[in-house]
């Protein structure tokens, strides 16, 4: 039998931090994850690789406007706010991929992630021979773009999962334009009945 692990799921960033009443809380942040864990039972059920990303920031960052940046403290290593929201349902065998650890970077994209023992998120994917990424969770337009972004230049097929994924909206339309710009540069926009595993 020869064995395919032609998908693998990426679960952006759903962090208490991001969700409401976090340091950086989406309206409605929360409100996808029902979804998420149907994409997840999904994935697992047929054995493919599940990446869950979080972001993991030390106290003292660039990435932090106290220290020049745009953002609020948020997700710092080992605070309640970074830990995965309890209602996001995962298995064991998925893989908690972290990034932003580096104080001199914003590490927007999942690609900058690395697992418990330090591999990389591409070379992750590279030895389950993925070719096509499922992405959703938070938030449309940073973690779940920039890591769209770069798995299509990475030559990866993108699919995003537009009932399963929210946006920070600094502005009102960002998420919007964030979905077309990852549309236009080649991703496929797929909801939960379009899913073939
Ligand atoms: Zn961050």
């Amino acid at each position: 039998m020869v064995v395919r692990l032609k998908n693998a799921l990426l679960i952006a960033d759903v962090q208490n931090d991001f969700c409401p009443g976090g340091k950086l809380g989406i309206s409605d942040g929360d409100k996808i994850i029902p979804a998420i864990n149907k994409y997840i039972k999904e994935f697992s059920k047929n054995k493919l690789p599940i990446f869950i990303s979080r972001d993991w920031h030390p106290k003292k960052t660039k990435h932090f406007k106290k220290f020049g940046g745009v953002w609020p403290a948020h997700c710092v290593q080992n605070t309640k706010g970074a830990e995965f929201h309890a209602k996001l349902k995962f298995p064991k065998e998925a893989i908690i991929i972290s990034k932003g650890m580096d104080p001199e970077k914003d590490s927007y994209s999942a690609f900058d992630a690395v697992d418990s023992n330090g591999c990389e998120f591409d070379n992750l994917l590279r030895i389950f021979g993925i070719k096509n990424l499922f992405v959703g969770g938070l938030a449309t337009d940073y973690c779940v773009k920039n890591s769209a972004i770069d798995a299509l230049k990475k030559g990866f097929k993108v699919l995003l999962l537009v009932d399963a994924v929210k946006g920070v909206n600094l502005k009102p339309n960002d998420s919007d334009e964030a979905i077309d710009e990852m549309v236009r540069r080649g991703a496929r926009k797929i909801s939960f009945a379009d899913l073939k595993l």
